[in-house]
């Protein structure tokens, strides 16, 4: 079928082809090609996700035609190809292979299919801005009475669920709407005069009302922040449910999610008011938050070097921190605004999100900004050695966001929040989206708004890496920050601890569980393992003449007294080593917040604007 909209566009189809052999086949029509030979290429990564993942890899064959005769397509480096010149509309024809159940590729099996526009669609070099309208085919005949599709693309065709056509005005766009295509399960509602879909794939037992109302609250409490409206017409939730996984990836106009089906709320077992108490379910409502916040912060304020997005190439800023640590910090801010969570809960989530940041040696190593530019080879390709190595632009990113509200709230006393700062931010580089934040733009609009000198802060925060004063900051507001020694290796902070007495002692590394095998994961910088010669991937065999297994780790260092030298057997590759290593007190690197119960009024007040409680 050609319409009128077809017309000077390019025109892809796209079919499930093979769903036993995780094949798609796509076409793509090029109406006017460039007289010299057509040149195409597919991105090498996909916003938001900073690796280089090459996306042509998954090509499995390629070829063109024009008016029915083959045409010939030379390959001119990893992702781009020539047609050869021709006279008359260029077909482009592939075979894509999609087995990356990620929120970052492409999917197809008998169950559902999903995909990014950077798995399949060409970018048709020196057509970019065209429009590109999209033809979704449903599979073959004895699925396709089940499946239907959920996209945030603009529909030309079809009702809505169908299959059909759909378009897109401009190459940016069309790789900005993930497709998700099965038996789905959807729940929908309006805010702000917008339609939301929540589309979930996979075998699931979720009580979607209640799935409905709470994310209506998430979304609203983020809608109310910046103004009230939206800068969209619809916004979908893409939701694979596995058994446990967790991940999500930012688009304009939609997000895709992966969780695992027990973070999901249960028919049948409704919760008794509107507080959250699962920690799976606040989990996933937790990512919910995030990647909606999104769609104002990174989806149209971005970085200068995002507009437009270099896809054959590493696009290096220095402010994934604004991008992801502020979006961190209202994540979870945003399950307490809507509702969703209590103080309490938002203090222990809190506790745990900067326990993460303590505990990484690395932050005295790595900048802020260094995180965000070297995220390309650092954070996205982490190794037993991070630890030391890193510090996260989402963990410390929100730990400096944290720092800035409260700082921008105290010296200010109360008349200008970080609130303000992200609607100006708003206001002035994302409502019309063509305007990149310049490399020191968040800087200047946080001091141009608040009114205060904030180059100290900013230097430090992110160009030294000395922590911010966040207990000091916190006791502010009436929030006290306590340390203490992790107590397991499922300790992740937030809460008080139960052996405060008496720290189980350590040696200085932590361990993993592989296959009945107790093993080193990190060796920490400075500690006693490091010293002692310790190496991750080494195999605990036993400690001090006692077999170690995945169930006594524990009690064997329970046995522990401090300053005793532990005899410590490993099996390193396939030879038996020995190392002593001095048990120690371990380092008081994890934290939990608590209500200051003799705050003054002033110090209350500063807590309830700011928390709301
Ligand atoms: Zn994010």
């Amino acid at each position: 079928m050609t319409t009128n909209i077809e017309a000077a566009a390019i025109v892809y189809d796209v079919r499930p082809v093979d769903p036993g052999a995780h094949l798609f086949d796509v076409t793509c029509r090029v109406g006017e090609p460039d007289p010299e030979g057509q040149e195409f290429s597919l991105p090498t990564w996909i916003p938001g996700s900073y690796l280089i993942r090459d996306y042509a890899r998954h090509i499995v064959s390629i070829g063109a035609e024009c008016d029915g005769e083959a045409v010939g397509v030379h390959k001119l480096d990893k992702a781009t190809w020539r047609a050869a010149p021709v006279d008359g509309p260029l077909l482009i024809r592939a075979t894509v292979y999609g087995h990356d159940i990620s929120v970052r590729g492409a999917y197809l099996d008998h169950d559902h299919g999903f995909f990014n526009g950077v798995c399949l669609f060409f970018r048709i070099r020196g057509k970019e801005h065209d429009r590109c309208v999209v033809h979704l085919a449903p599979p073959a005949a004895e699925l396709a009475a089940d499946w239907i599709v959920a996209t945030s693309m603009t529909r030309l065709t079809g009702n809505p669920d169908d299959f059909g056509a759909f378009v897109a005005f401009g190459y940016d766009e069309l790789i900005d709407h993930p497709v998700l295509m099965g038996p789905l399960t959807c729940v929908s509602f309006e805010l702000a005069g917008a339609e939301h879909q929540v589309a979930l794939v996979g075998t699931h037992q979720a009580d979607m009302e209640r799935l409905r109302q709470d994310v209506q609250l998430v979304c609203s409490a983020h809608v109310d922040m910046f103004g009230g409206t939206l800068p969209l017409n619809r916004y979908v939730f893409l939701v694979t449910v596995v058994d446990s996984g967790y991940g999500g990836l930012e688009h304009r106009d939609s997000s895709a999610l992966i969780c695992g089906r027990d973070d999901l709320p249960r028919r049948g077992l409704s919760s008794e008011g509107r507080s959250v108490q699962a920690a799976g379910y606040r989990k996933f409502l937790g990512l919910v938050s995030h990647e909606y916040f999104h769609l104002w912060n990174v989806k149209r304020i971005k970085p200068a070097e995002f507009v437009p997005y270099p896809l054959d190439r590493e696009a290096y800023t220095r402010q994934l921190w604004v991008f992801e640590g502020i979006t961190s910090y209202y994540d979870d801010l945003g399950l307490l605004r809507g509702g969703l969570i209590g103080v309490e809960d938002y203090l222990e989530l809190l506790g745990r999100s900067l326990t993460a940041v303590y505990r990484a040696a690395g932050r005295r190593r790595q900048t802020l900004e260094e995180s965000s530019f070297d995220a390309w080879i650092k954070f996205y390709k982490q190794d037993e050695n991070s630890p030391n190595a890193i510090v996260s632009y989402y963990r410390k990113g929100a730990m400096i966001a944290l720092a800035l509200d409260l700082e921008l709230r105290l010296q200010t006393d109360g008349r200008c929040t970080l609130d303000d700062v992200m609607r100006a931010l708003w206001e002035n580089y994302g409502v019309d989206g063509a305007r990149g934040l310049p490399e020191d733009g968040f800087e200047l609009l946080a001091e141009e708004v608040s009114g205060l000198h904030l180059g100290d802060f900013f230097r430090q925060s992110l160009r030294t890496t000395v922590d911010p004063p966040v207990g000091i900051l916190l006791a502010q507001f009436g929030v006290r920050l306590n340390m203490r020694a992790m107590e397991s290796e499922t300790d992740t902070g937030g809460k008080a601890g139960r052996r405060e007495e008496r720290p189980r002692l350590w040696l200085g590394f932590r361990c993993r569980t592989v296959g009945g095998r107790v093993l080193i994961r990190h060796v920490l910088a400075d500690g006693a393992a490091a010293g002692a010669g310790l190496s991750a991937n080494d195999e605990l065999v036993a400690l001090n003449g006692n077999r170690v297994t995945p169930s006594n780790w524990n009690d064997l260092l329970d046995r522990l007294a401090a300053n005793d030298t532990a005899a410590v057997t490993v099996f390193r590759r396939d030879e038996l080593r020995h190392f002593e290593v001095d048990a120690t007190l371990p380092p008081r690197d994890t934290c939990y917040l608590t209500i200051e119960p003799d705050a003054d009024a002033d110090v209350i007040g500063r807590r309830q604007a700011w928390l709301g409680d």
